[in-house]
């Protein structure tokens, strides 16, 4: 006998339960809170899977809006009027150039570069989060972020009509905090690194009441990410992937797109499969990889340095579930260089049109790197996250994508300017060949 399905608030019938302790397994109401105040392990939300399995259907999930909201009893909050400003189902493309370059047969990207409202993955996390801040009160929102994230919150907060105050290191990349800055809310600019001002974050949470997206709201804003894995296989054809790449901040993101699939498995939506999980990180804020090329079940938290700003996150909170995934499912996690990062974001740019920032040079690079070392099968199946658009972040390529020919307004000069591009990328040719 499966239990009735209890509703959190009197709009409509809530799938969730509740919040249970990923270590100790202590259950909690589905509030504000997101540490074990028994263990100080992580809180996760809680479903009746049996009710899911019920009365979720492919065809019922298609039949539902064009964003992750088609996904809704999969999501954490309870009304069916949640915050849609036509968040996720972006492009779940086929790389072909892109593949051949690398020598892989299938190869899929899943472009959140083009996510909505602000262009990276997070605004899946935010509209979840926010859903969430106002079914439970919340006048004001804020968040501790590496640049993407409060552009989400400011963004989604100004459409939903709440407060926002986000919080952000004071060195962030001038797009990210004009992506920001637009939409109105109060931004502190943190003289310190993101470990310093999540830190501060979560004294101000204590202390004013806010909702903050990734601290006391985390339990609900990490689980917008699950919609990154059931889009792949409903976009697949209801299929799970054989290889998945994934950049990697906190570890978040890359354990929820695991849980994703894992639902899907579950309440019978997919077929089981072993899907292998990699992660990408940068070199110079690798504490995740560098866990898992040591064999280690504990994070040493690393001091960040590196142009990938985005997801450089020194202490990251998910860290030891991510090495966790991909041990088990025989992935990999591989770290690439700042010089590696800007080859990848180019690469993904001349074979596939998708300009990516940071995050997403790094998930190529490290893409690259584990097909080199024969680490990913030219045979499977494999889907790479991009997460960001990188307009956000030019100073990252500038001085590495040559500049546009200066011509007069007229014909010769067009033509004595055209054969000079053409001898130098004959020139560039012959370098490639010798
Ligand atoms: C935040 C972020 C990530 C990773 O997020 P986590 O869930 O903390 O691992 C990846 N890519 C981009 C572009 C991001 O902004």
């Amino acid at each position: 006998m499966t239990q009735a399905i209890a509703p959190t608030c009197s709009q409509t019938a809530a799938t969730f339960t509740g919040l249970k302790c990923k270590e100790c397994g202590a259950e909690y109401e589905a509030k504000a809170i997101h540490v074990c105040e028994l263990c100080f392990g992580p809180l996760e939300v809680v479903y009746d899977y049996d009710a899911l399995r019920r009365t979720v259907t492919r065809e019922s999930i298609q039949s539902g809006p064009n964003s992750i909201w088609r996904y809704r009893p999969f999501l954490p909050v309870a009304t069916d009027t949640p915050i849609d400003v036509g968040t996720g189902m972006t492009p779940l493309l086929q790389a072909n150039r892109l593949a051949r370059r690398l020598g892989l047969k299938r190869l899929y990207i899943k472009n959140d570069a083009v996510n909505m409202p602000t262009l990276s993955f997070k605004d899946r996390v935010v509209s979840v989060a926010l859903t969430r801040a106002r079914e439970l009160g919340f006048s004001t929102v804020s968040c501790a972020s590496t640049g993407n994230l409060a552009n989400s919150t400011a963004a989604i907060a100004s459409h939903a009509g709440l407060d926002c105050c986000v919080f952000i290191p004071s060195d962030l990349e001038a797009g990210k905090v004009l992506g920001t800055l637009i939409y109105g809310p109060t931004v502190m600019a943190v003289q310190g690194n993101y470990d310093q001002v999540n830190r501060l974050c979560s004294e101000v949470a204590n202390t004013h009441g806010w909702g903050f997206v990734n601290i006391n709201l985390r339990p609900y804003y990490s689980e917008g990410s699950k919609t990154l894995g059931y889009e792949v296989a409903e976009q697949l054809g209801w299929e799970l992937p054989d290889h998945v790449v994934a950049p990697l901040a906190s570890g978040s993101l890359f354990t929820k797109i695991y849980k994703g699939f894992q639902e899907f498995i579950k309440v019978g939506l997919v077929e089981d499969k072993a899907v292998r999980f990699s992660g990408a990180q940068a070199e110079g804020c690798s504490p995740i990889a560098q866990a898992f090329r040591e064999g280690r079940d504990f994070i040493a938290p690393v001091k960040p340095n590196t142009i990938a700003k985005s997801i450089a996150i020194g202490n990251p909170a998910d860290g030891v579930y991510a090495v966790d995934i991909a041990r088990k499912t025989n992935g990999n996690i591989e770290s690439v260089t700042d010089q590696e990062i800007v080859e990848g974001i180019k690469l993904l740019a001349e074979t596939e049109g998708i300009f990516t920032e940071t995050a997403g040079g790094t998930t190529i690079a490290v893409l690259k790197k584990l097909v080199e070392a024969g680490k990913i099968n030219t045979d499977e199946t494999t889907v790479v996250y991009i997460t960001g658009n990188g307009l956000k972040t030019q100073e990252a390529v500038q001085g590495y994508i040559g500049e546009p020919l200066t011509i007069e307004p007229k014909l010769d000069s067009f033509e004595r300017a055209l054969e000079r591009a053409q001898t130098l990328d004959r020139l560039e040719w012959q370098q490639v060949l010798v």
